[in-house]
This record gives structure tokens, C-alpha cells and sequence, in this order.
């Protein structure tokens, strides 16, 4: 195809979009197999166009609090948190109140909307545990403006769910991570399905998902898009996109990294199979994209995580309000008219899923 049937394609995909259309498979895999650099940059201004008609400029941020670090029993190959690889992460447990109200009172210092409690553990079943979750979720809650969000890995059934509910649970971040197709090529310990199951549960007690995954661990771009429209699927109103950032003592440690423009074309894809949703940049953005970072919203993205992920550092909050300044976004959430939003109350997140850690991937993933 000639490069002008290209930006006609490309385009003709975009205005379907604007006019509240849905990508079909073979569409959206044609805008994510683009590979010339002037095709990506044309979709790039088109995400920035999809994300600015249904989003406005409001950037929606969102920060995190490791609350119990590593000795996982998963074998997730992208983290550093599992307790079968030997990294340098710290490990400790369920964290005291005293650090949670203290995560609450910067996150609400920096304005951002809210703070994700994420565990590095398989998941959260009935008994003294979960007792205390919800305990440090009634007690963020009661804190101040900032939501208490939570990534706190598989729930193996809807009375857990349901208690995190009462507790105040608003939002739940529980990344898919990757295609079905791809799944066991970086976790074998659990399933796509178990995944699926643990939003089921979440989305009947009513708390909304959080669900983005991780990108650059050696899948295809067919994974990528299989990745996006099984989110769409899902409803995540909270698509968190990290980047694979390898830490030593992972199966992954040496594995490629993404080039910046392939990422920013994924972002651009994402919004345009998921315009309304909060599309949000998670781990391992400061070192796949450097100077490029501010290239997120012009893809699409409409949330970014700030603060430090759960295994790796990101850049001062300070430097990113000042970009978010520098582009002329606004990232106070608390003005913004939900409107066609779908779901967005929730914000937040990164991505997290149970399992979190992407980050280590800089992701933030439980
Ligand atoms: S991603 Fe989550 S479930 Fe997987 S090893 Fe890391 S902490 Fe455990």
C-alpha cells in the first residue's frame, strides 16, 4: 500500500473512532503492523486527536505504595519480586498503617487522585490478611481526597471481592499483562483464565478494573492487539501500558528493548481501540522513552503513573507536573466532567495486578 493510502486508511480508522465506532481485529492489527516512521507519526497525531475529543486535556495521575515487597510464590518472568529469581529487591510484609497514611498525604499534597495498595503475593483469600487489607483501605479512604485503589493479585472468590467492597474499594488494578496466546510464555504458576476470573468476581461486587499489561517481553504485535481488545472485552476503565524494563536476575533480564517509536505506536493503538478509557502510562517509561516521554499524550495516553514504581525509580513528581505544564495539560482531575469518560472515576492505577511488579519491569503490575 502507497504511503497515501496508508494516511487515508489511517484516517479513515480515526474519523470512524471519533464518530463512536469500533475497531474490528483486522483494522486495529493493520495500525499496529505499521512500520514506516512518517505512517506512525500520522497515527500518533490521530491518537492525540481521539484522546483530545474524548478526554479533553485533563491527564489523570496516579501513584502507588508497595505494601508488601517481594518473596512472591508466581514465577511472572518479568519480576523481580518472585521469590524464585535472585534480584536485589527488597522484601518485606504487609506494611504497618503508618507508611500507607503517609503515601496518602503526599499523594494528596501532589494532587493526584489516588493511591494503589499493591502486594506482591499470589492473591488475597478469606482469613487475618485480608481482615487487614481492608482495614488499610477503610483507614485511606477515611485520610483524605485521595481514593484508595488496590492491586492485590488473584481473589479465589466473590466473598473476597465483596469484602473489599465494603471496605471502600473503589477501583482494583489486575493487569491481563499479554495475549491468552502469549500468557505462558512469562508465567506458568497461574492462567490468563485465573486472571479473567479474579476481574469477574471484582466487576460483580461492582469495583471497577484497572487491566493494561506489559509490553517488550518478546511478543508479537498480534499479541499487543490480541492484548488491547481482550481489555476492551473485559471493560477496564484503567488500562495501564508498562514497558518492560529487564532487571537483573530475570528470565527477561536480557531481553531487547522495545524501540521508543513501536511504543508510542502502541499507545496510539490502544486509544484507538479503547478511546474513552483512561489509557495510562505505567512502569519502565522514563527508561524505554528518555527524552520522548513527553510523546506519551500525543499517542493517546490520558493517565501516567507518578511517584516511583514498585521496584524501579521514576522521575521526580515535580519534573512531571512540569511537563504536563509544558504541554498545556491539565492533570486536576478533580475539575473534570466525566462525561463520556465510561468509567472513569476510577483512575488510577498503573498497572497492577495482582501481581504485581511489573515494574520491575518498572511496571506495576500485582
Ligand atoms: S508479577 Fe505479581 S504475581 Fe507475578 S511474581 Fe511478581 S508479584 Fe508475584
Amino acid at each position: 500500500m502507497n504511503a497515501e493510502l496508508v494516511d487515508e486508511r489511517i484516517a479513515e480508522l480515526g474519523r470512524h473512532v471519533l464518530d463512536g465506532g469500533t475497531l474490528e481485529k483486522d483494522d486495529a492489527l493493520f495500525l499496529f503492523e505499521l512500520e514506516n516512521s512518517a505512517d506512525i507519526h500520522t497515527l500518533l497525531s490521530w491518537g492525540n486527536r481521539i484522546r483530545e475529543y474524548f478526554k479533553g486535556n485533563k491527564i489523570h495521575l496516579c501513584s502507588i505504595v508497595n505494601a508488601k515487597a517481594g518473596a512472591c510464590s508466581e514465577n511472572c518472568s518479568f519480576c523481580s519480586q518472585s521469590a524464585l529469581y535472585q534480584t536485589d529487591t527488597p522484601r518485606y510484609g504487609f506494611v504497618d498503617p503508618e507508611p500507607v497514611a503517609e503515601a496518602g498525604e503526599e499523594a494528596n499534597r501532589n494532587g493526584v487522585t489516588a493511591v494503589g495498595l499493591v502486594a506482591a503475593w499470589r492473591g488475597l483469600k478469606e482469613g487475618p490478611m485480608l481482615d487487614e487489607v481492608c482495614d488499610r483501605i477503610t483507614e485511606m479512604k477515611e485520610q483524605g481526597q485521595t481514593r484508595p485503589d488496590a492491586s492485590l493479585g488473584l481473589i479465589e472468590s466473590q466473598e473476597v471481592a465483596n469484602r473489599l467492597k465494603e471496605a471502600g474499594l473503589e477501583c482494583y488494578g489486575h493487569n491481563l499483562e499479554s495475549s491468552e496466546r502469549f500468557f505462558p510464555e512469562h508465567c506458568s504458576t497461574h492462567s490468563f483464565a485465573d486472571r479473567l476470573r479474579t476481574i469477574e468476581f471484582l466487576k460483580n461486587a461492582g469495583i471497577k478494573i484497572c487491566s493494561g499489561g506489559i509490553i517488550g517481553m518478546g511478543e508479537s504485535r498480534e499479541d499487543r492487539c490480541d492484548l488491547a481488545l481482550s481489555l476492551r472485552e473485559v471493560g477496564a476503565s484503567v488500562v495501564p501500558v508498562n514497558i518492560l524494563n529487564p532487571i537483573p536476575g530475570t528470565p527477561l533480564e536480557n531481553q531487547e528493548p522495545l524501540p521508543p517509536l513501536e511504543i508510542l505506536k502502541t499507545i496510539a493503538c490502544f486509544r484507538f481501540i479503547m478511546p474513552t478509557k483512561e489509557i495510562m502510562v505505567a512502569g519502565g517509561r522514563t527508561v524505554n522513552l528518555r527524552d520522548l516521554q513527553c510523546m506519551i499524550f500525543q499517542a493517546g495516553a490520558s493517565a501516567l503513573m507518578v511517584g516511583n514504581y514498585l521496584t524501579t525509580l521514576n522521575q521526580p513528581v515535580e519534573k512531571d507536573l512540569q511537563m504536563l505544564r509544558d504541554l498545556g495539560l491539565d492533570p486536576d482531575w478533580e475539575e473534570f466532567d466525566e462525561g463520556e469518560a465510561d468509567g472513569c472515576g476510577c483512575g488510577e492505577k498503573e498497572s497492577c495486578d495482582t501481581s504485581g511488579a511489573t515494574e520491575t519491569i518498572e511496571t506495576v503490575t500485582a
